[in-house]
């Protein structure tokens, strides 16, 4: 392992770490889940701002229910199964959320008025993945997916793509990858469906990511056994590529699932489902940023924003007032007052990747300022207030309220 690979970081900058006991698990740490809940949060935002309402489903359901979905005749060798003894039944813990989105869209009877109806979730999923193929955050086998649905009628289709293009464009931008592939898989050998509707959704798809603008390449028969995809690949800073986003047209999982809506004409019709996921799996996402990064992460994402070191004890009374003052303004930050020299301290921030140092002398706190250092090695002296509104202005997300 290199030292850019995520394991070796996420030991180094005390992030995660994992362990046999929970192959392919992950004991998240306190810094490591401040970068989690940071993204997380990011996605939240933009999700909602894109009209999509968050859910949260069960992880532990009746097989039945993936028997009906089709889930168990495809991918039932990688669901973990155990059995209910009290309900004398079978249980799986649940690969993806997709068929639980459907039961909470069939809870009611949907008007045509009503469509598009949009759900999220960060759906925490579990894989039975060979053992072999587990590698850190980028292969686990319980992940959280960012993932939506969209249940709509045909005519949306073209609209649904597109806003999700733009979405999955501004997300892609705020996290650092302005530039990113694409491709469209279409029907694999064994699918669900008929040669028709495959037909008529392989064309909706092409024609609706014409339609945002997209090219794309065509993968054929790497599409999902229910419907075609658009797959979108990022390039990281080493040039490699990473497949993150996906939007998925699926005609079959309304059907055998019942979901329905009433149309026009007062008639019953089956609503059109599109899968999505910006990122795909937090934890493999958490994996590319911190390889492209190389662990130095932009401030709105490292786990602490800013470190401040004291020159001496003197001044720790005021190192605590910026304390709390970082802390009021929501900006992530850790005091080191240890009775250390300050370029130890100065190396022990930089080694956790902190981006911003604060420096606080006798003469900072006789004059009322901060001493500000970036990574980039500038360096300003501001009035207390000025500069915690700096760190405030330099500690923010992206601008989510861009409309997407
Ligand atoms: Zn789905």
């Amino acid at each position: 392992m290199n030292d850019i690979d995520h394991r070796v970081l996420g030991n180094k900058l005390d992030l995660f770490h994992q362990q046999e006991e929970g192959a392919g698990m992950v004991f998240w740490h306190p810094r490591g889940w401040v970068l989690y809940r940071v993204l997380e949060e990011y996605v939240r935002v933009r999700m909602r701002r894109a009209g999509f309402r968050e859910i949260r489903t069960p992880q532990l359901l009746a097989r039945s229910l993936w028997e009906k979905s089709g889930h168990w005749e495809k991918f039932g060798a990688a669901m973990y199964s155990l059995d209910d003894a009290q309900e004398e039944r079978a249980l799986c813990l649940k690969p993806m959320s997709c068929p639980c989105h459907v039961q909470v869209f069939n809870q009611r009877v949907r008007s045509y008025r009503e469509l598009p109806v949009r759900y999220s979730e960060f759906g925490a999923c579990h894989r039975d993945e060979p053992s072999g193929s587990l590698e850190g955050l980028k292969r686990t086998r319980a992940f959280v997916q960012d993932d939506a649905h969209v249940f709509c009628a045909h005519s949306h289709i073209e609209a649904e793509v597109g806003r999700f293009c733009s979405l999955l464009r501004a997300m892609y931008a705020d996290l650092g990858f302005p530039d990113f592939k694409v491709a469209l898989a279409t029907r694999p050998s064994l699918r669900a469906g008929s040669d028709a509707t495959w037909d008529r959704a392989e064309d909706a798809l092409a024609k609706a990511a014409r339609a945002a603008g997209l090219e794309f390449d065509v993968r054929a028969g790497e599409g999902a056994f229910y419907g075609p995809k658009l797959e979108f690949h990022l390039t990281d800073s080493r040039a490699r590529s990473w497949q993150c986003g996906t939007i998925q047209l699926d005609f079959v999982l309304p059907e055998r699932l019942d979901a329905e809506f009433v149309n026009e004409r007062n008639e019953r019709e089956r609503p059109v489902l599109i899968h999505h996921a910006v990122l795909g799996s937090m934890e493999r996402f958490i994996a590319m940023l911190l390889e492209h990064h190389e662990g130095g992460l932009p401030v709105w994402l490292a786990p602490e924003q800013v470190a401040i070191a004291t020159i001496s004890d003197a001044n720790l009374a005021y190192a605590e007032e910026l304390m709390q003052a970082l802390d009021d303004a929501c900006i992530r930050a850790l005091l080191d007052s240890r009775p250390e020299r300050l370029e130890k301290k100065i190396v022990d921030a930089r080694e956790k990747q902190v981006p911003i140092l604060v420096v606080l002398g006798s003469r900072d706190e006789r004059d009322r300022t901060i001493s500000i250092r970036l990574r980039d090695g500038r360096q300003s002296t501001l009035a207390f207030a000025d500069g915690v509104e700096y760190l405030r202005l330099a500690a923010l997300p992206p601008p989510v309220a861009s409309k997407v």
